[in-house]
């Protein structure tokens, strides 16, 4: 082949290469064995080797390899990226929408409703259709420039299909979310542990934690996924979207993946059986969903609504409630009864569970901390389902940091320094001094006096009626 036979070899290449990519991660079908893509990506990588002049930054090959960072640089967001407020249950979500309605004088003509996919937020820049930067969320004001990582994402396109949309778009900002299959999750756990590694403790901390790698190589190796969210410069390009539905169809067009399930629904009503189906139907979802992100649908709409603080007025995002989660445990206290009995309480750092946030769980007693080996520091599953209250159900033991300690209950009472003992055949620990008591609802005194936490109603009297 001479130089001009190879260019066209390496662009047919090219094309053919990003053609069964975008069947395989886009529109999810195989339409060539792995191995076909494999040897069509040998060619091209050697040829390209030979005649480095050719090599274009949106060729297949470029979506791995480059050397590795010493770090990440800083990139400010031309808008800033906000976060999202959230909602656990159908009042909250009326409260928006009566919120909402008085600024616009009428309730707003639908919403569009999409799976909350728990990653990690992207902007995704591209330049006369050319990807040329991929910055992370960061503090939502300034991230960090991932491109070379974010390349390696096969359901992101290297090169807008443009000349399906009849635009030329200089710049282009497409926003989504960053996500880890389940399936991919669990590989990368396995060879963590392969590694002798610590593990992930969720798919969005995997997901994190591969995107900020500095070798691009490992971020490959994850198999990370994508779905856009929205996109800047609208107006600016007199596209003719005007709601959010159209906003998908048009990058769909453009050639991202979006989510099939999202639909647009008419009112609060329709937006509840959404979230509903979903809460129930996620299980079986291929990655991990963490609620339904409300849209109002009409983009003049959202241009009028704007935003409030650090969040758009004119999205919500109705979290389903998660009855299992984890948290970090900050402390381990010893709390004293009213009949002397000593337990112990997991102080943790406050999560939402089941709609409400917790920040203590009792441990029951010493067997139940040893049984469950509950130390501080350890990252535990906490539970709380209904009503019940939450409840430390198992230590992550992978994730225990170094130099923790057994917990044992102290020897003298934290009220009153007297001698701790453990009735024979019973799993309570008792402060032995009958005086105690006294001492606790003194102290209560003084937690509820004007000089503590001033809490009317709670006079000495009342707190002897406690006893
Ligand atoms: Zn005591």
């Amino acid at each position: 082949m001479d130089k001009k036979q190879t260019k066209q070899r390496i662009e047919k290449l090219r094309k053919e290469i990003d053609k069964i990519r975008y069947y395989y991660h886009v529109l999810d079908k195989q339409i060539v064995p792995d191995s076909v893509k494999d040897s069509l990506q040998h060619e091209l990588y050697k040829l390209e080797k030979e005649y480095p002049g050719f090599v274009t930054p949106d060729s297949p090959t470029q979506r791995i390899g480059g050397k590795p960072l010493d770090k990440f640089n800083k990139v400010k967001h031309e808008t800033p990226m906000l976060s999202m407020e959230d909602v656990f249950n159908n009042a909250e979500l009326a409260d928006w929408e009566a919120r909402i309605s008085r600024i616009l004088g009428k309730k707003p003509d639908g919403y569009f409703c999409e799976q909350k996919m728990d990653g990690l937020a992207i902007s995704l820049l591209y330049k006369n259709g050319l990807l040329v930067q991929a910055t992370t969320r960061g503090d939502g004001v300034t991230g960090e420039d991932v491109t070379q990582n974010v390349k390696t994402i096969e359901s992101i396109p290297l090169n807008l299909a443009l000349q399906d949309t009849g635009y030329t778009l200089q710049d282009l900002e497409v926003r989504g979310e960053v996500f880890l299959p389940k399936n991919s999750f669990e590989k990368i756990n396995q060879q963590q542990i392969a590694n002798s590694q610590q593990l992930f403790a969720n798919p969005r901390n995997a997901a994190a934690g591969s995107i900020r790698q500095l070798d691009s190589k490992i971020t490959a190796s994850r198999h990370l996924d994508f779905l856009p969210y929205g996109m800047k410069n609208v107006t600016r390009y007199k596209l003719y979207v005007t709601n959010q539905e159209q906003i998908y169809k048009f990058l769909n067009k453009l050639g991202f993946k979006i989510n099939k399930h999202n639909k647009f629904c008419k009112n609060l009503e329709e937006v509840n059986k959404f979230h509903q189906y979903w809460n129930r139907a996620r299980k079986k979802l291929p990655y991990l969903t963490d609620g339904v992100v409300v849209k109002v649908n009409d983009l003049a709409t959202q241009e009028r609504l704007g935003f409030i603080g650090k969040a758009y007025r004119w999205e919500i995002a109705y979290k389903f409630a998660a009855e299992q989660v984890t948290t970090v445990v900050k402390d381990i206290i010893v709390q004293v009864g009213r009949t002397g009995a000593l337990t112990p309480v997991a102080v943790l750092e406050p999560v939402n569970v089941s709609g409400s946030t917790v920040s203590r769980a009792t441990l029951h007693n010493e067997d139940e901390v040893h049984r469950k080996d509950v130390r501080i520091g350890d990252t535990v599953i906490l539970q709380k389902a209904g009503d019940v209250i939450p409840e430390v159900v198992k230590v992550l033991k992978n994730l225990r940091p170094k130099n923790t300690h057994q917990f044992n209950m102290p020897k003298k009472c934290p009220i009153c320094g007297g001698r701790v003992i453990r009735p024979e055949g019973g799993a309570i620990h008792r402060c032995a001094d009958p005086k105690c008591v006294v001492r606790v609802k003194r102290s209560l005194y003084h937690f509820a006096s004007k000089s503590a936490f001033d809490i009317e109603g709670l006079g000495p009297k009342i707190v002897d009626q406690l006893f």
